[in-house]
C-alpha cells in the first residue's frame, strides 16, 4: 500500500522548493499561463556595453533554467491533482503498479521502469 501521505508531503515540499526558485527568476504569466523569466533590476542604469552583455547571458542563462524547472513544477502539480485518484501510481503504460521504490524517489512519476521515458 502506498503511503500516499507521505508522498503528498515530498510532493508538496518539491513543488514549494521548486516555486522559490522560479519567483526568484521570474513570474507567472496569468494570461499565458507560462512562466516568464524577469531580467534582474537594473543597479546602475548607466552601465557600459558591458555590463549589458553580462546581464543578456544571466538572463539567457536563468531562462534556460526556467525551462528545465516548469515541466518539473508541472509534473509535481499534475501528481498532486492525481493522488487521490485510484490510477495514481500506476504505470501510464502497462498501468501496473509502479515499483515503490521508484515512486519515492520520484512522487511524479507516471511509468514504471520499463516505461521509463516513453
Ligand atoms: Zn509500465
Amino acid at each position: 500500500m502506498l503511503d500516499k501521505k507521505k508522498i503528498k508531503e515530498k510532493l508538496e515540499k518539491e513543488r514549494d522548493d521548486l516555486l522559490l526558485q522560479m519567483k526568484d527568476m521570474g513570474k507567472f504569466n496569468l494570461e499565458t499561463g507560462e512562466w516568464e523569466t524577469i531580467p534582474e533590476e537594473l543597479e546602475f542604469p548607466e552601465s557600459d556595453e558591458n555590463d549589458k552583455a553580462d546581464r543578456f547571458e544571466d538572463f539567457e542563462a536563468r531562462t534556460s533554467v526556467m525551462r528545465t524547472l516548469e515541466p518539473r513544477l508541472n509534473n509535481i502539480l499534475k501528481a498532486l491533482k492525481n493522488l487521490h485518484k485510484e490510477s495514481f501510481g500506476k504505470c501510464e503504460v502497462c498501468q501496473k503498479d509502479i515499483e515503490p521504490a521508484r515512486l519515492e524517489a520520484n512522487p511524479a512519476a507516471t511509468t514504471c521502469k520499463k516505461h521509463l521515458g516513453k
